[in-house]
Parts: C-alpha cells; structure tokens; sequence
C-alpha cells in the first residue's frame, strides 16, 4: 500500500522531520534514522496523526527520551512522535486541589522534574534520581531501582491507544510490575502523580544520596542504555536477582564486541566507545544470553527496547 505523505500528515499541528537521525539522539547515541519524526504541538494532533495511521497500516513509535532505546542501523518506518513539543512538557502543581498532587505532559525530561520537586519540598520522586529520560518513557518501562519504581507515586494516565481512543486510566488498573505493565499499546500523553509535603532540605539529601549511590555503582558517564537485561527470578527462592552479578559469574565483564562491550564497573550495562554500531550492541546481547544461559543456566530477558525496521514494537 502507498501512503502518501500528505493524506497522513496534512492540516496537522504538528513538526516533521523526514529522515530524522534518532540514532544519535538516543543515550548509546549510535543507530540509523527515522524515515519520518514527528513533534505534535496538541494533544488533538496525536489523536488525529494516529488514527491516520492506524487506518493506513502505517507503523507508529514513540520516542522519549531515547534513555532505553537501541535503534538498528537501517533505522525505522513509519512515524516516530516524539512529545517535546512544549505542550507535553507542562508541569501543574496541586492538580486536583490537592496539595502534592502534580499533573505533568509525558515529555517532561525526569531529571528537570526531579530537581524542580525537589526545590518545592515536593516528596515522591527521588527514586528517580540519576534515571534520564521522559516521564513517557518512565511510565511505559516502570522505571525505578532499589528506592522505587515509577507507579509507586503515579495516580492516572491520560493514554492513546493505538486504535486512536484515548482514556483516562488509574494506575491500579494497569498491572504495574517490575519493569513492566499491562499498559496497552500507545502514546501516554499525560499524567497524575501524588507526592508529599516535606522539608526540601531533607529531600535534597534524599536525591543526593541516591545519585551518588548510583554514580558510584553505574558507569553514568558512558554511552549505555543503562541495564541492558531485567533481573531474572531465582527459581529457588522465587525473588529477583542481579542480573549484573550473573553476567560477571559467567566471566563476561569487559568483553567486547566491535566498539560494544560489557562494563567493567557494572555487568549488565552495555557500553559503547566511538565507531560502535548497533549490530555491534546486537550481537554482544545475543552472545550475552547464549553464554550465560551455556554457563549459569539462566535465562535474560533484554530490558532496552528495540526498533528494527518492519518491526513495530
Ligand atoms: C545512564 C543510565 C542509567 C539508567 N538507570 C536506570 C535505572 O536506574 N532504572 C531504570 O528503570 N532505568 C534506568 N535507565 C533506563 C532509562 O532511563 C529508563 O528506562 C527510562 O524510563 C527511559 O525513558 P525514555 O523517555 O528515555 O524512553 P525511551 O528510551 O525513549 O523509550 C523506552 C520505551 O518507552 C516508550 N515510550 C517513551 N515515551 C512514551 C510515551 N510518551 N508513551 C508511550 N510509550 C513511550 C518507547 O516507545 C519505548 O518502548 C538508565 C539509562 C541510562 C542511560
């Protein structure tokens, strides 16, 4: 079928950019390009592009803050929207009339969000210190660590399906998990959270502490997509363990393939040096699972999410 590109994209609030390198936006920086970008300006821009696609089988992505994202190197098709349109990028404190109730658009960078609550006395999100990327993309992945993870503070979801229907979802009725959810298939546009009053001096600390754990454990100054695996569930025990600790066991910290390779500070990153590609990231996952399934009979399954051109996930 032959789309053309003013049936899907004309009249829209939104800016395209065509053969866009979404690759080097991403936090490996390395990947191949989007054969159309998009940055919608409204909410009814959305709804309307993905419709459109959706009644012409096009493929739709989103993109935010390319934090757990490897794009192969033939790049993607279809559309990517990516919300860092200023209009997804609103924060509301006291949403709701309640006092630490905040509403905020799904682009909103967490690392802004987490300093701006912070300076407010605002409680709630300190477990996202150090955790880059978008509100979205926090919500899509549950992002979180030792301290918390992203749906311990979220109330509701304004979502877009991919049927173009949009809602407004409570969190409790999404099947948050570790690193996942039931969340269907779509684009968060918008969503609620509940913090707390508390002295923004004790909550300085709070995100301090956490960061610096963090900066101390995790190699934050190269390129990754920061843990490459979930942590699997021991079979013995029935609880979560490090998948870090297991690729070490298997011998593979430091190995490398290309200009891709396991850190030496912490096993389940992958980093990547100048001239890497990300078949080159590819391949070192695929190596990665194989030899630790061989030689610690367990099984990884990939956190960092990947687009592949035909391939609409
Ligand atoms: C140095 C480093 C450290 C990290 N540390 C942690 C950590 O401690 N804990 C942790 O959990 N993660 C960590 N990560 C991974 C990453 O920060 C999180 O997964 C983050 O939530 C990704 O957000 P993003 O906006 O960058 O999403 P992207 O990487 O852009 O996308 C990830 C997925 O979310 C989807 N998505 C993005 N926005 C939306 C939206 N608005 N609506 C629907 N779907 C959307 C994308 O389509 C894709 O499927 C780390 C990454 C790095 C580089």
């Amino acid at each position: 079928m032959t789309v053309s590109r003013s049936s899907l994209l004309g009249g829209l609030a939104l800016e395209v950019t065509f053969d866009a390198p979404i690759g080097g936006m991403t936090w490996y920086g390395i990947g191949g390009r989007a054969d159309t970008l998009v940055s919608p300006r409204t909410d009814e821009a959305v709804v309307e592009l993905v419709a459109r696609c959706r009644a012409q089988d096009v493929p739709v992505r989103v993109l935010g803050g390319g934090a757990n994202l490897l794009v192969d190197d033939g790049g993607v098709d279809g559309i990517v929207v990516r919300l860092d349109n200023e209009h997804f990028q609103r924060v509301q404190y006291e949403a709701e009339s309640a006092i630490g109730a905040m509403s905020a658009g799904a682009g909103v960078d967490l690392f802004r969000l987490v300093q701006d609550t912070k300076r407010r006395g605002l409680s709630g999100l300190e477990m996202m210190a150090g955790i880059p990327g978008t509100l979205g993309g926090a919500i899509r992945m549950n992002a979180g660590g030792a301290w918390g993870q992203m749906s311990d503070r979220l109330r509701t979801i304004t979502h877009l399906s991919m049927d173009g229907v949009v809602k407004h979802l409570h969190a409790d009725s999404l099947g948050f998990r570790y690193r996942g959810s039931d969340l269907p298939p779509g684009v968060v546009l918008q969503c609620t959270l509940d913090l707390n009053e508390d002295d923004p001096i004790a909550v300085s600390q709070r995100v301090k502490e956490i960061f610096q754990h963090k900066r101390a454990s995790q190699p934050m100054a190269d390129q990754s997509a920061g843990c490459a695996f979930r942590n699997p569930v021991d079979p013995t025990t029935g609880e979560r363990t490090s998948a870090g600790a297991i690729i070490d066991a298997a011998g593979l910290k430091g190995h490398r393939i290309g200009g891709a390779a396991v850190s030496d500070q912490h096993a389940n990153f992958i980093v990547c040096s100048p001239g890497a590609s990300a078949s080159d990231v590819r391949r070192l996952i695929d190596d990665i699972r194989t030899t630790v399934a061989a030689r610690r009979g367990v099984t990884l399954d990939p956190e960092v999410v990947i687009w592949s051109r035909g391939d609409d996930s």
